[in-house]
């Protein structure tokens, strides 16, 4: 039997970011009766809590087998329950140096792309510590207008093909639904689940991962090519169903 459940969040467990439903979370209370549940996403800690830690209810038990692996798993969190917080096991930070260079190229390339939004909703480059995030519409866009903007990834991969060159020795992926990630090369989801295997003395098979980007060239595709096994869903009721029928068929 799989020992850790894993999770994309956008688009796999919440509208993108947007908090999970009642049902979302019941399905993860009752799963955690016998599983590890692992998240992993290119958003940032603080978002972790908002779309999901803040929207559980657990006890120390369930917490304590939760694993927060955000910025594509370049940091990584585990409940601590003496202090009844979450504890950052590790940080993989991009130094100050290389963070200001990904942001000066990345609105040079959107420029010259066309697509620097002149009124943006949030940040348009955010600085996540490991990660620097473009969002062609801002962070905070609403989730209506990001899946309208670039479906077909056609402008993101005009400003990658501009900024790859400027950017030598770093990776430059499009992520998400208006993003496009920058870190140090080799960070994707598949290296997150290597991390969580090391953490946790766990193999590939004892993992089963949810994403909706399991696709060729998506940001779920590489935990597939890695060789854990991967369900592919296109919205959040397909991964509330699975849960459902997991739980009851362990019943
Ligand atoms: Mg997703």
């Amino acid at each position: 039997m799989k020992k850790v459940l894993a999770f994309d969040m956008d688009d796999t467990i919440a509208i993108t970011k947007s908090p999970i439903s009642d049902r979302m979370a019941e399905a993860f209370n009752n799963v955690l009766d016998n599983f590890d549940v692992c998240i992993i996403s290119g958003g940032n800690y603080n978002l972790f809590h908002k779309q999901f830690i803040d929207r559980l209810d657990l006890t120390a038990e369930k917490l304590k087998r939760i694993h927060l692996m955000p910025t594509t798993g370049t940091r990584y969190y585990r409940y601590d329950e003496a202090a009844n917080d979450w504890a950052m096991q590790y940080a993989e930070d991009l130094s100050d140096e290389e963070k200001t260079k990904i942001a000066e190229v990345m609105e040079e390339s959107a420029k010259q792309a066309g697509y620097w939004p002149e009124n943006p909703t949030g940040e348009v480059i955010e600085d996540r510590d490991s990660q620097v995030t473009y969002s062609g519409l801002g962070q905070y866009a609403t989730a209506e207008a990001k899946y309208a903007w670039d479906p077909d990834r056609k402008k993101r991969m005009a400003i990658r093909e501009i900024a790859l060159d400027k950017l030598p020795g770093l990776e430059v992926r499009v992520a998400g639904t208006t993003s496009i990630d920058i870190t140090r090369p080799g960070i994707d989801k598949a290296y997150g689940m290597q991390k969580l295997m090391d953490a946790n003395g766990l193999e590939k098979s004892d993992i089963l991962f949810f994403g909706d980007k399991l696709q060729e060239g998506g940001n779920d595709y590489p935990v597939k090519a890695f060789g854990i096994d991967s369900i592919e869903v296109t919205r959040w009721e397909d991964t509330a169903n699975c849960l459902e029928a997991i739980v009851s068929a362990i019943k």
